[in-house]
């Protein structure tokens, strides 16, 4: 591992982060076989408290960021959540918080719009309360989501659901759809799972076939013509999976660019995967949130375009996608520097067309892919 945090440099054209992502915790009562938290969750032990959390939130808006999301692990485990949320309002932040809707009730939902949140966004696994058991490891959770989905909308809060799409659940996105309708949702983002974390781990036994993409696709299509006939606003948000595209996405907009995650533990991150990168990322306990996004190693080292290679460095559409995602080349090449294999002009595309291939040929069940609970986790945390 490469430790040069002390190594300051500056970059006089970075801006101000817009978005600050609060991570308060990597605890979780779900086991979500998709999920994006590092493999190595459980080796983090000492959360920030309140204060260190509300220190965090002063800084990152006197810096100018505006947008903020609590997300975690489920940021519900955290009982100072709603004493954050009052900072968050106090300072001035539009909050959102990212949830799986376990551990709330009528009573915390009212504390939380007391306190100033200004949006949720509940995640759903499934339609099927089968499915939804197998991949979240968890029977409970599907009647709770849907009552929580219910509690949110009744207490006039615009309802944002959130469904991550993989091989065990994308074929019932009908059913998926309607009852994001029947449950009065505004907006539906249906994301494919992207292959960080947990998720990479499962990754065969997660990405759907492109038979299945497409079905998928023209699913929503017709759903959103529906939706138009009949005046209903709820919007329809489909992300393709990266491994389906011949271009890489602008990850978060380019690196350290506008978007910073602050982990459980205070390490700043430029996304909440850059966490498993061979490379070290300063702690808000360490230095200040300026500091670190300006002038730190590792929120510099990939800024711009300098450090692209061939054949990003000479392609016309560097400044579109910047060379995609530093987390994806790294676990499909072993290099963070590398053009994100996504790419059709890399030459390690043969690689993601590779993988499509092995899901083909997979065959576990949901049930039968790796949770992502603290136990599993051990196995991948360092001595
Ligand atoms: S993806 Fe699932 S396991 Fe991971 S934090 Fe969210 S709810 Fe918990
Ligand atoms: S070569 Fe690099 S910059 Fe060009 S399209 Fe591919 S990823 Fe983007």
């Amino acid at each position: 591992m490469t430790d040069r945090t002390d190594t300051v440099t500056t970059n006089g054209q970075t801006g101000a982060p817009l978005w600050l992502l609060a991570e308060l915790t990597y605890r979780c009562p779900l086991q979500c076989s998709y999920c994006s938290n590092p493999l190595d969750f459980a080796a983090v032990k000492e959360e920030l408290d309140t204060a260190e959390w509300i220190d965090t939130l002063t800084q990152a808006r006197a810096m100018g960021a505006v947008q903020l999301g609590f997300s975690g692990g489920e940021p519900l485990v955290r009982r100072d959540l709603e004493t954050l949320v009052a900072e968050a309002r106090r300072l001035g932040f539009y909050s959102n918080l990212i949830t799986s809707g376990l551990g709330l009730d009528e009573s915390r939902i009212e504390a939380l719009r007391e306190a100033g949140l200004d949006h949720i966004q509940i995640s759903l696994q499934a339609s099927d309360p089968d499915v939804a058991a197998a991949v979240a490891g968890s029977r409970k959770a599907y009647g709770k989501k849907l009552a929580m989905a219910r509690a949110v909308k009744a207490a006039g809060y615009p309802m944002v659901l959130n469904v991550v799409l993989h091989r065990h659940n994308i074929d019932q996105l009908d059913q998926i759809i309607a009852l994001c309708d029947e449950l009065g949702a505004d907006a539906v983002e249906l994301a494919n799972c992207q292959m960080y974390g947990w998720a990479q781990l499962n990754r065969e036994g997660l990405l759907p076939s492109r038979e299945q993409l497409e079905v998928a696709e023209a699913t929503t299509a017709r759903w959103r013509e529906r939706l138009a006939e009949r005046d209903r606003d709820m919007r329809l948000l489909f992300v393709v999976p990266d491994y389906y595209n011949d271009r890489p996405k602008a990850c978060m907009g380019g690196w350290g660019s506008i978007f910073m995650t602050v982990a459980p533990d205070g390490a700043v991150l430029p996304c909440h995967s850059a966490r498993m990168l061979p490379m070290r990322f300063p702690t808000v306990r360490e230095r200040p949130l300026r500091e670190i996004w300006y002038q730190s190693e590792a929120f510099n080292r990939y800024r711009g375009d300098a450090w692209m290679l061939e054949p990003c460095r000479s392609c016309d559409e560097r400044h579109r996608d910047v060379g995609g995602c530093r987390c994806q080349a790294y676990l499909l090449t072993g290099d963070p520097a590398a053009t994100d294999p996504v790419c059709d002009l890399s030459p390690d595309h043969h690689l993601v067309e590779a993988a499509r291939r092995e899901a083909e040929r997979d065959t576990r069940s949901a049930g039968e892919l790796t949770p992502r609970n603290a136990h599993e986790s051990r196995v991948f945390c360092r001595s």
